[in-house]
């Protein structure tokens, strides 16, 4: 690694070693850096009142993780948390060295921006690659017409056009039964491509996740949420490690499928009249202790479960640099232990921020 890039990987390399680190991590296993698309980095929803806030993330919730890569939104909340909020506290996770991107917007229609329209946050904004998350099929949403929905997704997709982002539209996936029904009628109905899309939440239930299956066969993504409260598996949740195994018996395609964390989201459990039965706190942590269950307790080949937080998201959030360990790709590298799959070393472009399972940077106030 040279400044924040991947210079060189080869069986010998000749090079003046006293003039480098040397990290050596032989008998170890170097994994790409983590790429979670769903962070609610200044806290996500408080839908059971002003002290059910949840909290913002610290720089080490996301490198103890091996999450090198995010992309944070607003929730439920866009009143008391705002974009501009969401952009500083990007800017910050940035400058200690990780790679924040933001999505505009939030669950509600009309979109709230930071410029003056969505297509110029995402044209003239570094850090802005797409809007969401946008809820469909919950009763927290704006419960959006198809009509509403597709001019959003043309904003973000010309926006995307323009600056050569992906202006991919993150769809919070609710659990009433219509689920990627609105998205379906979009495609249908416009010129829209399924791939501006991107729906999370899909192993919330049997039939959103067959549901799913079924959006990636006709070009889709999906995505699904690694945090859990205790008692969400009770309601019909699928544990993610288990809902990629069904996935791919069902001759899913791997590039079409990506796991985030949904970190600092609050989890809310409603009964079936509406009413809030219990509320907890999504941690960045799930999302690599999913893909370990998926490698360990569902025997999913390791090459094969690791692309659903590295080289998938990468692609479909358009990150040309992120992903995958490359030459001229971001140095962004986990180094775990091959006996248990803890993280032990993460790396984010070219700095080390986590260094024997311990942080080597942390936010000025942790
Ligand atoms: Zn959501």
């Amino acid at each position: 690694m040279c400044g924040e890039k991947i210079l060189a990987i080869d069986e010998e390399i000749s090079i003046d070693w006293n003039h480098l680190n040397v990290i050596d991590a032989a008998g170890k296993l170097v994994f790409p850096g983590f790429v979670d698309s769903l962070v609610h980095i200044t806290g996500g929803g408080g839908e059971g009142g002003f002290d059910t806030r949840t909290p913002e993330v610290n720089v080490t919730d996301l490198t103890k993780a091996g999450v090198t890569t995010l992309v944070a939104a607003l929730g439920t909340d866009s009143i008391s948390r705002s974009l501009p909020n969401l952009l500083a506290k990007a800017k910050e996770l940035n400058g200690f060295g990780l790679s924040c991107y933001v999505y505009s917007g939030s669950y509600h229609l009309p979109i709230k921006t930071i410029t003056e329209s969505l297509q110029s946050d995402i044209m003239l904004i570094q850090e802005c690659i797409g809007v969401g998350e946008i809820a469909i099929a919950d009763h927290r949403g704006s419960q959006p017409s198809y009509r509403q929905l597709a001019t959003v997704a043309a904003d973000a997709r010309v926006g995307g056009m323009l600056s050569g982002k992906s202006g991919i539209v993150s769809i919070h996936t609710g659990p009433s039964c219509e689920c990627l029904g609105l998205l379906r009628e979009v495609v249908e109905k416009t010129s829209i491509p399924i791939t501006q899309f991107y729906p999370t939440h899909i192993n919330r239930s049997q039939k959103l996740l067959d549901d799913g299956i079924d959006f990636t066969k006709k070009g889709g993504y999906i995505d699904l949420t690694t945090s859990s409260s205790p008692s969400s598996f009770e309601f019909g949740e699928i544990k993610c490690s288990k809902a990629l195994k069904y996935f791919l018996e069902n001759d899913g395609d791997i590039t079409r499928i990506s796991f985030s964390s949904d970190g600092h989201a609050s989890l809310p459990e409603f009964d079936s009249k509406g009413q809030l039965k219990s509320i907890d706190i999504g941690l960045e942590s799930s999302l690599f202790e999913e893909v370990r269950d998926a490698i360990i307790e569902e025997e999913l080949d390791i090459a094969l479960a690791l692309k659903v937080i590295t080289s998938t998201p990468a692609d479909i959030l358009k990150l040309p640099t992120k992903g995958r360990l490359k030459v001229g790709f971001d140095a962004d590298i986990v180094i775990l232990d091959r006996t248990n799959l803890s993280v032990e070393t993460v790396i984010s472009r070219g700095n080390i921020v986590l260094e024997n399972s311990e942080p080597t940077v942390k936010g000025r106030f942790e």
